[in-house]
């Protein structure tokens, strides 16, 4: 275990290398959200948080949103305890509002290779959401094999594996405050 010397240092394992501190993801929030703001006002969108990775991230932007918004969440899954992709998504728990005629901003924690993105996309329209964006804190654009449109990501990151701020490692680590990388 080794400390790190970040804003807020927190105790993180040897192979913990920090790619985007706490102030940067906070500072990088106050953007989004005020893009966000901007681009739905009058319009109460629907959240959609993609658990589990997504929860921290929605959690902090929506307090960066001065609008009206609802929330919801729903559950996928396509990587087990793995850190590649099989491909194979499930729906682990369905969403809970009808977004029939609603504005929808799905919120994901990373694209990577944007297979999720795709089967969200395809499966949420279905729907008939009156318009349906996507919203990723991380973009690992080297990585995507599917062409996805995300309408706002807060920061593009090389093809690293990346843990931390609701992102696991092996269902650990979602709990650290900064994101960092695995060698
Ligand atoms: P995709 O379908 O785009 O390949 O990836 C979807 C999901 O895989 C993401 O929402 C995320 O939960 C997980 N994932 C992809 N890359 C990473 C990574 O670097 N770290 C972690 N912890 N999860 C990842
Ligand atoms: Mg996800
Ligand atoms: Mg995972």
């Amino acid at each position: 275990m080794k400390r790190t010397f970040n804003d807020q240092s927190e105790i993180v394992p040897e192979n913990y290398h920090i790619l985007i501190p706490e102030a940067t993801i906070e500072s990088r929030l106050k953007e989004l959200g005020q893009q966000i703001s901007r681009d739905f006002r009058g319009k109460k969108p629907i959240l959609i948080g993609i658990l589990n990775g997504s929860f921290i991230f929605l959690a902090d932007l929506i307090r960066n949103l001065d609008i009206d918004v609802e929330v919801d969440f729903l559950r996928i899954s396509s990587y087990g305890d793995g850190r590649e992709s099989s491909g194979h998504i499930k729906i682990l728990k369905p969403l809970s509002a009808d977004i029939n005629g609603r504005s929808v901003i799905v919120v994901e924690d990373i694209v990577d290779s944007g297979l999720s993105v795709q089967f969200l996309e395809r499966m949420l329209s279905a729907f008939n959401p009156v318009e349906l964006k996507f919203v990723t804190l991380l973009n690992k654009p080297s990585k995507n094999i599917v062409e996805v449109h995300i309408d706002y990501i807060g920061f593009e990151i090389e093809d690293k594996f990346v843990v931390g701020y609701g992102l696991d490692d092996a269902q650990l680590k979602r709990n650290l405050r900064s994101i960092y990388f695995i060698e």
